[in-house]
């Protein structure tokens, strides 16, 4: 029997220890910290083996093959020791995909996933397809193979699950976008990261579809000087494309297979640039799963966003509150400031990734009255726009922040959470964030 060890005891270890137990394999799951106690009534109900707050190294330099949570870095010891040992250390989503059938649309970028993800499963449920959604969302894709049977999957694919990719393969690869995030991750070296992303299409074949940000820099860089054998399928707002989607006097427009899709961007659901392209980007791959033209439509109007991306909270004498904590990096939160369409209270701030914040001086010179810090350091925020904006207040949590904000904004403006930052410094995570800062917000 072959003996697979699970690294991490959460979602995906789990998933893919249930997946490995129904496959045959002898399981053992190890997690240096604690296993919650939901997985671990799953590990006991289906009597999988499992140690936590060590990592005993005799348990596990045995293993035929190892499953890696992409949270643990490749470069702590018990990995190196495990590569010394020729023993494959895989990701979850390599593991489970050798399980199925089903077509894999991948999904991966800087920002954007997770809506183009949740839009895209939209669609396609929408018109009638077995189609389950994964990776990052909900249950883990390893637990879906195992206890499902959908025809295609729609995956949402950060760049540490890609490093673990070996033969895992995407027949529709989405590349939304690539901008400076989680380098601390990278050696500081974007090349890197970009690289990791451009996992996405190293195994897809002549058959397959790769699509990409045709506006990206660093996309077009890899593209210009590597190779892929999949189909290329762009996507554009800056410009015309015969073969791809473009703007042309505020319509979608799509050009693939020799068939036209044409939609007007003020019936999409989703507002903002950006959300157009992540709207051109599921609408070609619904078309090329040949989904009805009319129920993509359709979904796209009436298409839910996510809870914390952009999510309109109340407006509250006449003061908009918009809560976008899902804004971890600057690239995120410049599209929430050019969607601003009012004059902005901004709440920013945050652990700070080796963020730039010089691509926003001309939005928040032009929107921006005031700036709420909501972080420990606010240092480099200060900084940077202390020049551009008269007011400046550091808060320390969510309730004073938006007491602040509610001082500051006047009827017909707009209070706008888009921190740029990670949270942990103040709060457990971007969800805890937003929460609370909707709370504060309704208990205006
Ligand atoms: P991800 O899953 O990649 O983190 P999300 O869909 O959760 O992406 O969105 C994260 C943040 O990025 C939100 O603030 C959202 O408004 C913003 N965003 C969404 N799509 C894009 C895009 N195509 N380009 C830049 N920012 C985006």
């Amino acid at each position: 029997m072959e003996y697979l060890v699970i690294l991490g005891g959460r979602e995906s270890g789990v998933g893919a220890a249930l997946l490995g137990k129904r496959k045959g394999f002898n399981v053992f799951v190890s997690d240096k910290g604690e296993i919650s106690k939901k997985y671990k009534e799953v590990l006991l109900h289906n009597e999988i083996s499992f140690e936590e707050y060590i990592h005993t190294e005799s348990k596990i330099l045995n293993a035929n093959v190892v499953v890696k949570s992409p949270g643990i870095p490749d470069t702590v010891p018990l990995i190196l020791k495990l590569k010394e040992n020729s023993i494959p250390v895989i990701s979850e989503i390599e593991f489970a995909a050798q399980f199925t059938d089903a077509t894999i649309i991948g999904i991966t970028g800087s920002n954007g996933k997770t809506t183009t993800t949740l839009l895209l499963h939209h669609i396609l449920k929408n018109a009638n397809f077995n189609v389950g959604i994964a990776g990052n969302i909900g249950d883990s894709f390893a637990k879906q193979v195992a206890q499902q049977s959908y025809d295609s999957f729609v995956l949402e694919l950060s760049s540490f699950q890609l490093d673990g990719v070996k033969s895992f393969n995407s027949h529709i690869a989405i590349l939304i976008n690539i901008t400076p995030d989680h380098l601390d991750r990278y050696e500081y070296d974007f090349d890197k990261y970009v690289e990791a992303k451009f996992k996405i299409t190293k195994n897809q074949k002549e058959t397959d579809y790769l699509i990409y940000d045709a506006d990206d820099r660093a996309i077009i860089n890899w593209l210009n000087k590597n190779k892929t054998k999949a189909k290329l399928v762009p996507f554009s707002i800056e410009k015309e494309l015969e073969h791809g989607a473009y703007l042309k006097n505020n319509n979608i427009i799509i050009n693939i297979n020799k068939e036209k899709f044409t939609m007007p961007i003020s019936t999409l659901s989703l507002k903002g640039k950006h959300n157009t392209k992540n709207a051109m980007a599921a609408t070609m791959a619904a078309q090329l799963l040949k989904a009805r033209k009319q129920v993509v439509k359709e979904s796209l109007e009436n298409f839910e966003g996510a809870e914390h991306r952009l999510e309109n909270v109340v407006k509250i004498k006449d003061v908009e509150y918009i809560n976008d904590s899902k804004a971890t990096n600057v690239n995120a939160t410049y599209y929430a400031l050019e969607c601003m369409d009012k004059t902005t209270v901004w709440i920013v701030g945050g652990v700070d990734k080796g963020n730039d914040y010089n691509d926003l001086l001309p939005l928040v010179r032009e929107k921006v009255k005031a700036i709420v810090c909501l972080g420990v350091d606010n240092s480099k925020i200060k900084e940077t726009f202390g020049n551009v904006v008269d007011i400046i207040v550091e808060t320390a949590g969510a309730e004073e922040a938006v007491k602040v904000c509610h001082k500051l904004a006047e009827r017909g403006e707009t209070v706008l959470l888009s921190p740029a930052c990670a949270s942990f410094d103040l709060f457990e995570n971007y969800e805890d964030r937003g929460r609370q800062f909707k709370k504060a917000v309704r208990n205006l």
